[in-house]
């Protein structure tokens, strides 16, 4: 008997095995945002995994070139991205896509201390830590606690790696580090240079091998995340592999302590969509004295803007308006008239109120970020406020 033709073949659609799987859920897995912080050797595998499993929307976030040394372990780069000196989330995006047409992608050439916005990690369902320093682990725990996100970090070395799910109220990074982890952290700190307090001190030694393991497992707890399959998650725990001798363990992460300065919800959270980073502080300021009804409105800073600095030596004074982690050691080496010369903060501020000497500076020329949210002090309360006005800031691709 002849086939009847059927004038509507069934459009093809990617994730059609997945749907095979009876808990797959296909409209949330396309619908959903996740933030991948870091595209290096971790961040090349979570980002092939999550366009082949289809995850419809892709935040990539990294400020690096890429390295020929990074091409032995990253599956997304080829030389010639590398002799052309390109971006790693870049060439990372172009990839992916090309890999899953579906997926729609943006990138972040930034730094996630300080170039995304709060608001951005409230719009995400999960997001993926594929880093190797401590500090920048640390102010993605923050982020996400502010805003009630759960984070999958991972982390490799030689053929171990591990994984730890962070979920605000279960389990917290901060809470699982020791006095060790944070001599360090606060060594970078107290480095005002981006670049520099990013730099881990000495190549980690990792393979393809168990970066591909670590983020197959990074991603698959990102999906039941997007699923909301709290009960099967990793969340709370570490799972740790170690490839040479096949050793496994699964353990509780440490218990949440009740000083631990990360525990700091932001709730609730004003939508201003009138607000946005492109707004001076006098606009800014003005909108949030006539909202709250108050005449003193402050904007708390997590960073400090410095208003002047001396030279130690030759006592000369120089004005300016600069959010610290943008006063790179080279701006500052310019302003030395002799070498050797030393330069000191002499006036900081990290409160933009009405004494604040520059209302005319936007909000993202002070180290504010588009869709940031905003601590606000109005007479004796805190509210958060969050640049709404931004929200076309996230146009994925
Ligand atoms: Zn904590």
């Amino acid at each position: 008997m002849a086939r009847k033709l059927s004038l509507h073949p069934k459009k093809k659609e990617w994730d059609q095995t997945f749907q095979m799987m009876s808990w797959w859920k296909a409209d949330e897995v396309r619908a959903a945002q996740v933030m991948v912080v870091g595209a290096g050797a971790l961040g090349n595998e979570v980002l092939k995994n999550l366009a082949l499993m289809n995850v419809g929307r892709i935040l990539i976030v990294d400020f690096d070139r890429i390295e020929y040394h990074n091409l032995s372990r990253s599956v997304l780069f080829r030389e010639s991205d590398c002799e052309a000196n390109r971006l790693k989330a870049d060439v990372a995006a172009e990839r992916i896509r090309e890999i899953n047409p579906n997926v729609k992608v943006q990138t972040i050439q930034g730094d996630i201390m300080l170039d995304v916005g709060l608001g951005v990690f409230r719009r995400m369902q999960a997001v993926i830590g594929c880093l190797d320093n401590r500090l920048a682990r640390m102010y993605i725990n923050r982020h996400c606690y502010k805003v009630g996100r759960t984070w999958i970090d991972g982390g490799i070395e030689n053929l171990a790696g591990q994984i730890s799910v962070y979920t605000p109220d279960v389990s917290c990074y901060e809470c699982t580090l020791s006095q060790g982890d944070w001599v360090n952290i606060n060594a970078k700190l107290g480095c005002p240079d981006v670049a520099r307090r990013n730099s881990s001190q000495g190549r980690v030694p990792t393979t393809p091998i168990s970066s591909s393991i670590i983020a197959a497992m990074q991603v698959q707890e990102a999906l039941k995340v997007i699923h909301g399959n709290h009960e099967q998650s990793l969340a709370g725990q570490r799972f740790y592999y170690e490839g040479m001798s096949n050793f496994i363990m699964q353990f509780k992460l440490a218990p949440l302590q009740e000083d631990c300065l990360a525990h700091f919800p932001y709730d609730p959270i004003i939508e201003a969509s009138t607000l946005s980073a492109d707004r001076s502080v006098g606009e800014t300021l003005a909108w949030l004295n006539a909202y709250f009804e108050v005449e003193d409105a402050a904007i708390e800073l997590d960073h400090e803007v410095v208003l002047e600095v001396a030279t130690r030596k030759t006592e000369q004074v120089y004005e300016m308006v600069v959010a610290k982690p943008h006063l790179t050691d080279k701006r500052l080496r310019e302003l030395a008239v002799d070498p050797g010369e030393t330069v000191v903060f002499t006036k900081e501020v990290n409160v933009l109120d009405a004494s604040f000497p520059a209302p005319d500076r936007k909000l993202r020329e002070l180290g504010i970020p588009p869709l940031h949210i905003l601590r606000v002090r109005a007479g004796d309360d805190i509210h958060f406020v969050e640049l709404t006005g931004d929200e076309a800031f996230l146009n994925y691709t």
